[in-house]
């Protein structure tokens, strides 16, 4: 554990701000009942506004002054005066890939109490682990002869021996450490250079993992088998877009955006992982107080076990499942709950078993 972490709190736009309100208030609280955790919680009013004002996303040192930061916990990006592959490639790749955050790690676990459009939803709690820094999302590409008939556009993907290795490592650690089989997302079957390299990579990685249970599957019967078998899976392994695409599946199978919870870690530790909703700003909600601030919540929760305190996640989680049996939803959920009544149920019960109860 980290001795007092030090916190980067980057709220964004949209519902970012209403649901990170929740999230710091969470921290405080846990800071006030908890005597063993504290932490240092630092602002940063980066957001759309700033870019208007200053025609950039975050100040020219922006990423000097979050890199010494233990972690940092997002919010969401994205207004309709900023166009969305600015905020994007502007802010949150240069984070993802300056701070070498390779894993994307994002579970997909059904809690009591949400629906899901399954008929057999129970059990359902696998992890989806996605290369996060290159493959189809390498920015290398152009256009030529734009505007005439002869117009061309290239878009490449890069698969690096370093980059897939490192990001299987991980993947195999997650199963092993959780003793599930680990499932390689391909279609190496038709791309057959990038993802074949993928698949010759993955494979070697695996036979230093001879305890993990291995399968292959091509990614559309993977989708597939998603709506079929969700229960079958322990760790989906994936490239970046491959993983970005089976997520929101994924999420759609446990109660959708506004509880799905998602990381972007830098294993080595060098620099700071960061914690986010896989939701965005959601604009069509923004300024109402009805979001649902379980993403965000979970996603401090994920940061808390990344800085060793597995069980401040735990605790977290039991009460984000108690809050919903007690009837406690928002719009999205089919309730009528506020974004700050959703917050405050769930910190109660994170209280009330600092406080030795168990709910
Ligand atoms: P952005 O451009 O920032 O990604 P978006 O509208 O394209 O925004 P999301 O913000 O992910 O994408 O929203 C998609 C849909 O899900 C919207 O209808 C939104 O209202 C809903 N949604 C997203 N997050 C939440 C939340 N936390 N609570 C309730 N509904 C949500």
């Amino acid at each position: 554990m980290i001795e007092e972490p030090s916190i980067a709190i980057l709220p964004g736009d949209g519902i970012g701000p209403e649901v990170m309100d929740e999230a710091v208030a969470l921290l405080k609280d846990i800071e006030e009942y908890d005597p063993s955790f504290s932490c240092e919680m630092t602002s940063f009013l980066w957001d759309s506004n700033y870019y208007l004002e200053n025609g950039r996303m975050m100040p020219e040192d922006g990423l000097d002054q979050l890199r010494s930061f233990d972690a940092i916990l997002f919010g969401a990006m994205g207004a309709a005066h900023v166009p969305d592959d600015v905020t994007v490639w502007e802010f949150i790749m240069p984070i993802r890939k300056n701070f070498q955050q390779y894993i994307n790690y994002r579970p997909v676990k059904k809690l009591r109490g949400i629906q899901s459009p399954l008929i057999n939803s129970d059990a359902v709690d696998f992890v989806i682990i996605r290369e996060n820094a290159e493959g189809e999302y390498s920015n290398s590409g152009g256009k030529l002869y734009e505007y005439t008939e002869e117009a061309v556009a290239i878009q490449n993907t890069i698969m690096t021996e370093k980059g897939i290795k490192r990001a299987a490592q991980f993947a195999f650690e997650q199963a092993r450490e959780k003793g599930v089989k680990l499932t390689n997302a391909t279609k190496s079957n038709a791309v057959i250079h990038t993802m074949k390299f993928w698949d010759e990579v993955v494979e070697r990685v695996s036979k230093e993992y001879k305890d993990v249970h291995y399968e292959k599957v091509y990614i559309d019967a993977l989708a597939a088998l998603f709506v079929q078998k969700p229960q079958s899976f322990g760790v989906v392994f994936a490239s970046n877009l491959f993983g970005d695409i089976l997520s929101d599946l994924g999420s759609a199978l446990v109660g959708g955006l506004g509880v799905s919870p998602s990381a972007n870690i830098n294993p080595t530790g060098e620099f700071p992982s960061m914690f986010e909703p896989v939701h965005g700003s959601a604009p069509d909600i923004a300024g109402k107080g009805i979001a649902n601030p379980m993403a965000q919540i979970w996603s401090t929760a994920l940061m808390l076990e990344h800085l060793g305190r597995s069980d401040l996640h735990q605790l977290i989680i039991n009460a984000i499942v108690k809050a919903l049996a007690e009837g406690f939803k928002t719009k999205d959920l089919g309730g009528d709950h506020s974004t700050t009544e959703m917050g405050a149920a769930i910190r109660k019960y994170v209280v009330k078993q600092l406080q030795g109860a168990v709910v």
